[in-house]
């Protein structure tokens, strides 16, 4: 067996150890004789694993009380309209548009009220944050949303919006549990947990509590109400039984980790090989400001689209996976989550190294 090292932006690389632990327990989970992928999510083991994934994440983000979490479906783009349909009490809310995620967020949220655009980076293609410290914020917005991590440009906020007063939510998609969070500073956070933390399939939903109400848009169906779910415990129907078996097993492992502190150390760590190379290159060059750069998604250039597919091909063929940039962005970009040990970014570095000196 030899497994690459794939940077793919998502689904993407899970620990190692989490998938061996998930192939012992494949045919027969702890002694019930049967996968979990078989059992009912009624049953007593099911519910161990939904409660324990809970409880370890509770700790792991030190998540309070009054907040919800609740483990859904329908991808983060699902997210995109329950947003607007359990929170829009005044049909008005405020967007800061970093990126297709947010501006897509943006576009779903106009179904259901008014959207305000406070904030973009449109001009410049998203290759930056823009300043968030003094927003127009609407007097009457229901909440000001974010997608904190773009996964495609490559950008973070690395100081959240001054919301005003008023409810933030947040897209972490793919910054989840990367390094740790102030829950108390959100309303929603919300992401898909295909990139940083599991499987495609489920949506994990921190929420404070007093946002989940029965005072939701007329016509939101049951199933996409967040007090239909958090009135029955994430079990108001199957919920996506074994990405929530697998996710509860990457917490563990995150726990064994040294927690979100330790991992946002080893995340900086990485980052840092690869933005000191390509601050150095004569070949590669980083396509966002420097102040604004993600630790988990990192999109480069060489400003020559064959030389790009060029790499793109090699790097495959070195163990070096989905190297390719998002289709709208060009170039490459190498997704660098929780699970990328560092031995593979530092072979992504040796491997641009060689690639720079052998075609310059
Ligand atoms: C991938 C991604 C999405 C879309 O996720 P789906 O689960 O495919 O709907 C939304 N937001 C961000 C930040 C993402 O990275």
């Amino acid at each position: 067996m030899s497994r690459v090292y794939n940077f793919s932006a998502g689904p993407a690389v899970l620990p190692k150890e989490v998938l061996r632990e998930a192939a012992e327990e494949m045919l027969d989970y702890q002694g019930t004789g049967m996968s979990v992928m078989e059992m009912s999510h009624r049953s007593k083991a099911y519910k161990g694993i939904i409660e324990e994934a809970e409880a370890d994440l509770r700790d792991l983000m030190g998540i309070p009380d009054d907040y919800e979490v609740l483990f859904l479906q329908g991808g983060a783009s699902q997210q995109f309209a329950m947003i607007p349909m359990n929170l829009m009490k005044n049909r008005t809310a405020d967007y800061i548009v970093t990126g297709q995620w947010a501006k897509k967020a943006s576009e779903e949220a106009k179904k259901y009220g008014k959207v305000n655009i406070v904030a973009s980076s449109e001009d410049k293609t998203f290759s930056y944050i823009p300043d968030c410290s003094d927003l127009p914020v609407s007097e009457d917005a229901d909440y000001v949303y974010i997608c904190e991590n773009n996964t495609i440009y490559g950008t973070k906020f690395r100081e959240l919006p001054d919301t005003k007063g008023k409810i933030l939510v947040a897209d972490v998609s793919s910054c989840f549990l990367s390094e740790p969070v102030d829950v108390a500073r959100y309303g929603v956070i919300y992401g898909g947990v295909q990139k940083n933390i599991g499987p495609a399939g489920t949506v994990i939903v921190i929420i404070r509590k007093d946002l989940i109400t029965e005072d939701v848009l007329p016509g939101t169906p049951t199933m996409l109400k967040y007090k239909t779910h958090a009135d029955a415990g994430s079990l108001y129907n199957t919920p996506p039984a074994y990405g929530i078996y697998i996710c509860g097993k990457v917490f563990k492992w995150l726990k064994k980790q040294g927690g979100l502190q330790a991992m946002k150390e080893k995340n900086e760590k990485k980052a840092k090989l690869l933005y000191d190379f390509l601050d150095q290159s004569r070949m590669f060059k980083g396509t966002v400001e420097v102040k604004d750069r993600s630790l988990m998604n990192v999109p480069f250039v060489t400003g020559d689209e064959e030389l790009d597919a060029r790499f793109v091909k090699e790097a495959k063929e070195a163990g070096l996976e989905n190297l390719k940039g998002h289709r709208t962005v060009g170039g490459m970009r190498a997704s660098i989550y929780n699970a990328m040990p560092v031995e593979g970014v530092e072979a992504l570095v040796a491997f641009m190294k060689k690639f720079e000196e052998e075609n310059l």
